[in-house]
């Protein structure tokens, strides 16, 4: 790739921006109230705005390899304090993906040198669902399966920190546990039963509300 085509392309989207409304770059500089916290995977596939179809402004976005939500990383932390405590955001999304590279490489043996304390946290997700995902005779359901599991974790991760604990019970915010099926473009609901969880965590994790 040309990496100069960038910024051409980068022209030609301003210019597209401009003719629909002459005043976009003012009003998108004016400040942001996005809606949603998504969190996904760094994979180059797996973009976030692209597939929700949702335009600059509506979407705060963290991504990292697997859509993790390790609960001592400073930075995925920071960005759902930031999301659920200044920004105000009525939904926390984690959205996982098949054929996901980091849920594989996971699965494997292989030393990857720093990625292995960051994979460790999948291998925690397969010991917490080793029945489950042992029954699973096919290697790809298999690790599909897995990244399901994974991201019902993250979710699970993200309920367990103080700020989303006290918005979910002040003002109504909700998590969501997504998969996007690379093969079909499908972004599929798991509907996981947060309240159902929140319920049976609360005793361990629960934090009160000052
Ligand atoms: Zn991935």
């Amino acid at each position: 790739m040309d990496i100069k085509q960038i910024f051409t392309n980068n022209q030609d989207w301003i210019s597209r921006q401009l003719e629909t409304d002459k005043n976009y770059f003012a009003k998108l500089s004016q400040g942001q109230s996005p809606a949603i916290l998504y969190i996904g995977c760094a994979d180059s596939r797996v973009t976030a705005e692209e597939l929700m179809g949702l335009q600059p402004g509506e979407v705060f976005v963290h991504r990292n390899i697997a859509n993790m939500v390790p609960n001592t990383d400073l930075s995925v932390m920071s960005v759902i304090n930031y999301a659920v405590s200044i920004l105000k955001v009525d939904h926390v999304v984690v959205c996982g993906h098949y054929g996901c590279g980091g849920i594989k490489a996971a699965m494997e043996q292989a030393d990857l040198g720093i990625l292995n304390p960051w994979l460790r946290n999948i291998r925690d997700v397969y010991r917490l669902h080793r029945k489950e995902l042992d029954a699973i005779e096919d290697e790809g359901k298999r690790y599909n399966r897995l990244a399901e599991l994974n991201v019902q974790e993250q979710c699970i991760n993200a309920i367990k920190t103080a700020e989303v604990q006290k918005a979910v019970s002040q003002r109504n915010l909700t998590v969501h546990g997504w998969i996007f099926d690379i093969s079909t473009g499908q972004l599929v609901d798991l509907n996981i039963d947060f309240q159902k969880i929140t319920k049976d965590i609360a005793e361990i994790y629960r934090i009160d509300p000052s």
